[in-house]
């Protein structure tokens, strides 16, 4: 009974594994094919695969189908499964998707590439602290607030000029924006609007469009897309 129960998890694992590479290969291949449909595609479009609570396995198989770009939203979550995970593939690179606390400035610069939320002066202050201290500075996105909602993380659209400057006076490497728009509303304004705002800062990089409306983040420019779900599967709620 025992060994037929191990038997059954194991097709099981292997299983999910199957379907998270075959679904790689689908999204990769939809972003290609949206690049290709795009009048003003950016010059390349990277797939940021969301991993936010998936198992070490469910990444391993990500890793196994090739995939290196991770995206994690939360700092303790990202300590518990990527610090061994970069140790053994040297070429993963780790991006910070959800809000920074000043309080993990500290091991988040150690250990994400980029940190996808800078959203207040405050935060760049500790960022640029931190680099001070340990020479360690990720790369970093302004998160912009394009649907101006109160409860979501990211600068006031008409504040992102003010915060790019300030970072840019403390010598951090600003290399693009990020928004996530508001669940309710057409995406594509807000793509525009963010697509827009780079181009007037002088910033390459645009992370936008996740599982439902990355196809139209690209036609929007988008260097990054941020796919979870349509990877990975459905999110048991945290
Ligand atoms: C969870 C998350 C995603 C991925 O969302 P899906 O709809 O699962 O693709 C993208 N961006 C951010 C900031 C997230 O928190």
């Amino acid at each position: 009974m025992r060994a037929r129960a191990a038997l059954a998890s194991l097709t099981r694992d292997k299983a999910v594994d199957m379907s998270i590479s075959d679904n790689l290969a689908d999204i990769l291949a939809r972003i290609q094919a949206a690049r290709k449909a795009a009048l003003h595609s950016a010059p390349q479009t990277r797939l940021v695969a969301v991993s936010k609570t998936v198992d070490e396995a469910g990444v391993r198989a990500a890793l196994a189908a090739g995939q290196r770009l991770f995206g994690e939203n939360r700092v303790q979550e990202a300590l518990g499964k990527f610090p061994a995970l970069k140790a053994e593939f040297s070429d993963l690179e780790l991006h910070l998707i959800g809000p920074l606390q000043t309080n993990k400035v500290k091991e988040a610069a150690a250990l994400f590439d980029c940190i996808e939320t800078l959203d207040r002066a405050k935060l760049a202050d500790a960022l640029a602290a931190e680099r001070d201290r340990s020479s360690k500075c990720p790369r970093l996105l302004v998160q912009v607030n394009t649907g101006e909602e109160p409860q979501k993380a990211g600068v006031l659209p008409n504040e992102a000029g003010e915060l790019i400057a300030h970072a840019r006076n403390l010598n951090l490497p600003v290399t693009g924006l990020m928004c996530i728009p508001p669940h309710d509303q057409d995406p594509a304004p807000h793509f525009g609007f963010l697509a827009k705002l780079a181009r007037d800062h002088n910033l390459a990089e645009l992370s936008m469009g996740m599982s439902g409306d990355f196809e139209m983040a690209i036609r929007f420019g988008a260097t990054s897309v941020r796919v979870g779900t349509a990877i990975f599967g459905e999110r048991i709620a945290l």
